[in-house]
């Protein structure tokens, strides 16, 4: 595959193309020379000798692919074309997956800071100086002294072994992690509607329905192989109604039969009067509706303030649209409820997907083909790393921490006594950065994340990361804007690497196998885990010889639960390409669709209507701060930047960030198109080129969030963003902050 035929096309037409080309073809490494150690070697290698199953690491679209590798290199993907979630198609974050492994910052070794200075360590005395230094913070102040800050990137056995040694055996719940600051609204709105965590669709649903609701997801940059399943299916299938709600016009509008274009932050008052018209028009089936739910008539009194005036009145949408909408979704057969961080990312993020799901049980569009509620998340093992008791008021199979119930279900598994698991949550994200702030938490270990770019208000966290008093860094690479701040570095092995497992969006767990061995002395996790229980004096608990015992005994948690893999091995894994939970036993053939009988996971077996009103977010513009900042993805970056920075075919389409901006603001402002602008929160501030466009409202701008100092001195949103969450959450609200903007 030549790359120069992407050069010159616009930035559109280049994810289209990407998706497409990612077709169940094979991709050599011929565009990533440039950044691979052995150039020469890579360009001689267009056949592996061996392809091995995995997965993409990247989104949470989860499309499943091969590795090839020859003598002993990764070099080249291609698409797996029995993979439920992508057919084949990979985009081009996925086409480029093999460079990751070879940039010049891998880590090789561990790393100890001295005298300022990182110098090379063995592992012995990396292993020492953490388990030294964790015991005696541990011992001189108790174990809520230390917190562990781990990632959606990480696999479902790592996940599983972590908060086993954190929550089990140190006995602190101080477990977090960057799956805070994505999924955990919409896994709480599905609790709390449906009774659980897990979406009830899936990805093959796609082609079974003949409406998409898509709200808060700018899925063509997000999620590009999902955006290009429905994009295909639209353009095959004329009938489809696309409808997106989203404050900016993206690539995603441009498929949609309605663009409702709302101000930043208003979902729930759109939701409430899209409900409000598909009652009073009849659309919904009440006695049927009422058989499955509960609060169907406190609903229909709450909803009748949110007429479509009302509505339009506080979303800026006109009324008609509103209208329109909601009749097209009423007359739909089945429609698929798309959904994402414009949900997540606000301090009403719960129920704002309450108001959405609320939408798929009146009009019946659940439990039946084509038809349900479809979170999107943001990261590859966001679901695993849930499932597995992940965060800090967790315990593995959708436990949760302040149930006695629970906690001797899992001592027993663990083998431990049932008092060692403290009975409170521990500190979420942004609480443990609070709380080392505060000196109650002194050591700090972080995995895979880069919370110096994806925390909010960065300036205060990086003051706080200074003053943490043991921080810990494992990672694949070095430097990070993190891992600068360290006391001691671990080398982690990279995807590619390791062996284990990741939950998709959908619910399916698929199988990464490990194709190559670690660079330099880098090690899987897993194994750095491990060996940090058997050092502190666990060992007992910790007899795995490898991933797929802890597999073995991860699977026990999930017996009888709503998330049962009972029937999940890794070879059907490798054989299956992947298998949606629950899937209780080994002749199951997994649930790729939940609530077909319309019983929910709540105490009657219906799900909850839930009344919820629309606030505006915490920060909201004045005269001061006049407009309101909303932050989001590119599609060929990556999160902080620390694998797709480095790829040149990437970075180089969006090398730097910017600010969108409404041409009457910019005019106002005397700002014109391509000229550096200085944007002002309460918190901070950023220096970036206007990018002047009716793509955002009036009042409103925009810009990625992906990068961090390491890459452009002050362009990162999070300098900006206001570090406040959601009550019930504890997601941050991203995507609205007040701010000024002055010319630079
Ligand atoms: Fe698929 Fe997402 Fe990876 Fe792209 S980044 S290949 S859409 S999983």
């Amino acid at each position: 595959m030549n790359f120069k035929i992407f050069e010159n096309i616009s930035r559109r037409d280049f994810i289209k193309k990407a998706a497409f080309l990612g077709a169940a073809s094979t991709f050599s490494l011929q565009a990533g020379l440039r950044v691979f150690d052995n150039a020469e070697a890579a360009e001689d290698s267009a056949k592996p000798d061996l392809w091995s199953l995995s997965l993409c690491p990247y989104c949470g679209a989860g499309c499943g692919l091969y590795i090839g590798v020859k003598d002993e290199k990764v070099v080249a993907v291609k698409g797996a074309e029995e993979h439920s979630a992508n057919k084949g198609y990979l985009c081009m974050k996925g086409l480029l997956l093999p460079q990751i492994l070879y940039f010049k910052d891998r880590l090789k070794t561990p790393l100890i800071k001295k005298n300022n200075k990182f110098e090379k360590a063995s592992w012995d005395e990396a292993f020492d100086l953490l388990v030294s230094q964790f015991k005696k913070l541990i011992g001189d102040n108790g174990p809520d002294a230390v917190a562990f800050y781990g990632s959606a990137q990480l696999l479902t056995e790592e996940h599983y072994v972590l908060n086993k040694l954190a929550k089990g055996c140190i006995g602190t719940n101080n477990v977090d992690a960057n799956a805070r600051l994505c999924m955990a609204s919409a896994a709480l709105g599905m609790i709390s509607s449906l009774g659980k965590d897990g979406p009830p669709a899936n990805y093959g649903d796609i082609e079974l329905a003949d409406c998409f609701f898509i709200a808060g997801s700018n899925m063509a940059e997000g999620h590009p192989v999902v955006y290009q399943r429905i994009a295909d299916y639209k353009a095959k299938k004329k009938s489809v109604i696309v409808i997106v709600v989203d404050p900016r016009k993206t690539i995603t509008t441009d498929i949609a039969n309605i663009h409702l274009k709302i101000r930043c932050g208003t979902d729930i008052a759109l939701y409430n009067a899209i409900a409000h018209v598909l009652i009073k028009e009849k659309f919904v089936d009440e006695a049927k509706v009422a058989s499955y739910t509960n609060g169907l008539q406190q609903l229909k009194l709450h909803l009748e303030k949110y007429t479509p005036e009302f509505a339009a009145s506080v979303t800026g949408v006109n009324k008609e649209d509103i209208i329109k909408a909601a009749m097209m979704l009423g007359s739909a057969r089945a429609a698929l409820y798309f959904c994402c961080m414009g949900l997540n990312h606000s301090s009403v993020g719960v129920w704002k997907n309450n108001t959405l799901i609320n939408l798929c049980l009146l009009t019946g569009h659940i439990g039946k083909p084509g038809a349900g509620y479809f979170s999107l998340t943001g990261q590859p093992n966001a679901m695993g790393l849930r499932e597995t008791g992940g965060l800090c008021h967790l315990l593995p199979g959708h436990r949760v921490i302040e149930n006695e119930g629970h906690r001797n279900e899992i001592a027993k598994i663990w083998g431990i006594d049932s008092k060692k698991i403290a009975p409170k949550p521990g500190k979420n994200a942004l609480d443990i950065f609070r709380a080392i702030d505060k000196g109650d938490i002194k050591g700090l270990w972080v995995m895979g994340t880069n919370p110096a770019v994806s925390l909010p208000d960065i300036n205060s966290t990086l003051k706080i990361l200074q003053k943490t008093g043991f921080l810990v860094v494992q990672d694949a690479y070095h430097p990070t804007e993190t891992s600068n701040y360290a006391h001691l570095i671990l080398p982690a092995a990279q995807w590619g690497e390791k062996l284990g497992t990741f939950t998709n969006s959908d619910r399916t767990v698929n199988l990464l196998k490990a194709s190559v061995k670690p660079q330099g002395e880098a090690k899987p996790d897993l194994d750095i885990f491990l060996e940090v229980a058997r050092r502190m004096g666990y060992e007992k608990f910790f007899q795995f010889k490898n991933p797929e015992e802890v597999y073995n005994e991860w699977k026990l948690c999930t017996q009888g639960t709503d998330v049962d893999i009972s029937g999940i091995t890794y070879a059907r894994l490798e054989k299956e390409v992947g298998i949606p939970w629950p899937c209780p036993s080994s002749d199951h053939p997994g649930t790729p669709r939940r609530y077909t009988h319309f019983k929910f996971y709540t105490p009657d077996g219906k799900a909850n209507l839930l009344a919820r009103d629309h606030k505006e977010p915490l920060e909201v513009p004045d005269a001061q701060y006049p407009l309101c900042l909303n932050s989001g993805r590119l599609v060929d970056h990556w999160m902080t930047l620390t694998r797709t920075g480095k790829i040149p075919q990437l970075i180089n389409s969006s090398p730097e960030a910017f600010l969108e901006i409404h041409p009457d603001d910019a005019e106002k402002l005397g700002v014109k198109a391509g000229e550096f602008v200085k944007v002002i929160s309460r918190r901070g501030e950023a220096f970036v080129r206007a990018k002047v466009s009716d793509i955002v409202r009036k009042g409103e701008v925009f810009m990625p969030f992906h990068f961090g100092y390491l890459h452009k001195e002050k362009q990162a949103a999070n300098l900006l963003t206001n570090p406040a969450y959601d009550a019930g959450s504890k997601e941050p609200e991203y995507k609205a902050c007040a701010v000024r903007v002055e010319k630079a």
